[in-house]
């Protein structure tokens, strides 16, 4: 499916920036008593905003990344996730900072956060770029948010349509007169 033209911008690089600033202090501040944290990255949406959230905090943790795919087949229950890279470091007795790009319907999340409660960490807490939470099927716990979004198909800083425009700076909305469907 080729695509035509940018994607239109839904929320600046400014924007984004300015929120990651808030994003980190309030994390700084939560695990200021948190003696071992994990920050575990679901690839590969996370990348470009886990780096920069990351590089905000100036206090001692651990990165890593978990990589799942989530099957909606007609065979499959929702929220079905396979792991595609498990993350190198034990979860036991740690606190988790689980960073994604999205949520939507939800189902992904819940699944990854049970898996991280069952494998022992000791608190798991999820910081999410951006929720669409028009489109949530099953509840999420979000304990950090970076903006809410509406039922739009969004790609950059980070997040992709068939891998590409992850490199874009911004957050755009790809519109369907965009997509040429084959
Ligand atoms: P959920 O299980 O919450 O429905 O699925 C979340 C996953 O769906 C995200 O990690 C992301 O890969 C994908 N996703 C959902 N909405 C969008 C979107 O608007 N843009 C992109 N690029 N991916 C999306």
């Amino acid at each position: 499916m080729p695509v035509n033209g940018m994607p239109r911008e839904l929320i600046s690089r400014e924007r984004l920036h300015r929120r990651v600033d808030e994003l980190a202090l309030e994390i700084e501040r939560d695990f200021a008593d948190s003696e071992d944290l994990l920050c575990v990255g679901v690839l590969k949406g996370s990348v470009f905003f886990m780096s920069d959230l990351l590089q905000r905090l100036s206090r001692p943790l651990v990165v890593d990344f978990f990589q799942a795919s989530s099957y909606r087949g007609e065979t499959t229950a929702p929220g079905e996730v396979r792991i595609r890279r498990d993350l190198d470091h034990s979860l036991a007795g740690r606190d988790v900072l689980l960073i994604e790009d999205i949520v939507d319907t939800g189902y992904t999340m819940r699944t990854i956060m049970a898996l991280m409660g069952f494998r022992g960490a000791r608190s798991v807490r999820l910081c999410v770029l951006l929720d669409k939470a028009c489109k949530r099927e099953t509840p999420v716990q979000i304990h950090y948010r970076g903006f809410e979004v509406d039922d739009v198909f969004v790609v950059g800083y980070g997040l992709d349509y068939n891998d590409r425009y992850r490199n874009l700076p911004y957050v755009g909305v790809l519109d369907e007169v965009d997509v040429e469907t084959e």
